[in-house]
């Protein structure tokens, strides 16, 4: 998928209106928009990044910010105390729809699922 059909790229870049949760000069957050629990946000990295081996690569500079992103944002949304999961979905086998590395925070709700 080109990076300008890519929902992703399109949000953040301003195309397609949508809530900023948190944004810097390398990731965003947004809500879910078909949620699986009560908090589900996703952390965005900017740059395109298709897959985790893609060429570019993410650096390990953004992998971090995904996951400390996410974590603040759990605290932010009172979930930290009571537990919540960070998930990659990684290719077809694990279900991931959007060709655009993205980090799912899922909360709210006793998540014995896998995902
Ligand atoms: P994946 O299955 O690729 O890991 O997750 C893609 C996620 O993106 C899904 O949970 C889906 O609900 C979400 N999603 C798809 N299109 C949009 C959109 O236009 N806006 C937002 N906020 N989320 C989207
Ligand atoms: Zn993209």
């Amino acid at each position: 998928m080109a990076e300008q059909e890519c929902i992703f790229c399109r949000i953040g870049r301003g195309e397609v209106p949508a809530e900023f949760l948190y944004r810097d000069d390398s990731v965003f957050a947004i809500h879910d928009i078909n949620p699986k629990a009560p908090v589900h946000l996703l952390v965005i990295p900017f740059s395109h990044l298709s897959a985790l081996t893609a060429d570019p690569q993410p650096t390990l500079e953004t992998l971090g910010r995904l996951v400390a992103v996410a974590a603040q944002l759990a605290q932010e949304h009172g979930v930290d105390a009571d537990g919540y999961r960070l998930t990659i979905n990684q290719g077809p086998d694990a279900s991931q729809t959007l060709p655009h590395l993205h980090l799912h925070l899922l909360a709210g709700r006793r998540l014995s699922d896998l995902g």
